[in-house]
């Protein structure tokens, strides 16, 4: 991107996500006032599941790998370095099934073993911190931010968020939230978060 271009995008849970992120363009004070007269040259969208995985992905002569497999990071969506890590166990196991002439269920159970032994920790860590904020309040979800900035943590996730373990970071960003007042109000969902199903 340069002077004169921006990227602008909009993430959300709920439908017409195209058709909200036109209206803000028109509507919204700051982003109306920089794009005005402005000309839109290119437009990418896309579903991101982010809840995580799901509960099956195996089954007689399949294996589910990558965005159908949830295997994407609940914090923020991204899926290229995960759906790798399962494509690669997934070739694994395949080539195994291949040798022992079985793509049955029972055999092909191993891929999942695997993929999840692999990533679960990270991303049960990740989907309580996202679930975490699927409860924050536009108000909340601010002060949330800022705390980010404030301490460094933002500039962390950006810099680390898309390759490294984000399960240290997702604990470091708990021990630090402890600290602001909106940490105290949201307390019960912080705890319903981590510690329901
Ligand atoms: C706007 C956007 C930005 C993103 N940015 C990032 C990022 O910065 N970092 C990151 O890690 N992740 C990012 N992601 C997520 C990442 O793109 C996905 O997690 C990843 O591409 C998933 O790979 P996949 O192979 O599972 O699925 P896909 O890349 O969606 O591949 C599925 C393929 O299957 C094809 N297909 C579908 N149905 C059929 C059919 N019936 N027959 C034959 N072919 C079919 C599709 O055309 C597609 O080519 C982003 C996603 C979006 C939408």
């Amino acid at each position: 991107m340069s002077e004169n271009s921006a990227k602008i995008g909009l993430g959300t849970m709920k439908k017409g996500a195209s058709r909200e992120l036109e209206r803000m363009i028109k509507n919204h004070p700051v982003l109306h006032q920089r794009t005005e007269g402005s000309e839109i040259y290119r437009r990418i969208a896309g579903r991101i599941p982010p809840t995580g995985p799901i509960k099956t992905t195996y089954s007689d002569n399949i294996m589910l790998v990558g965005d159908v497999a949830g295997q994407t990071k609940p914090t923020t969506g991204g899926g290229v370095i995960l759906g790798g890590i399962g494509g690669k166990i997934a070739g694994e196991v395949a080539a195994e099934a291949i040798r022992a002439e079985d793509y049955s269920r029972k055999f092909l159970k191993r891929y999942q073993k695997r993929w999840r032994s692999e990533m679960s920790r990270n991303l049960w860590l990740q989907r309580r911190v996202r679930l975490y904020m699927n409860n924050l309040s536009d108000k909340q979800m601010n002060s949330f931010f800022n705390v980010l900035e404030k301490k460094g943590l933002l500039a962390d996730i950006e810099k680390h968020g898309d390759v490294d373990d984000q399960g240290k970071l997702a604990i470091r960003l708990l021990l630090t939230l402890q600290l602001y007042p909106f940490y105290l109000r949201t307390f019960p969902s912080l705890m319903r978060a981590l510690f329901g199903k």
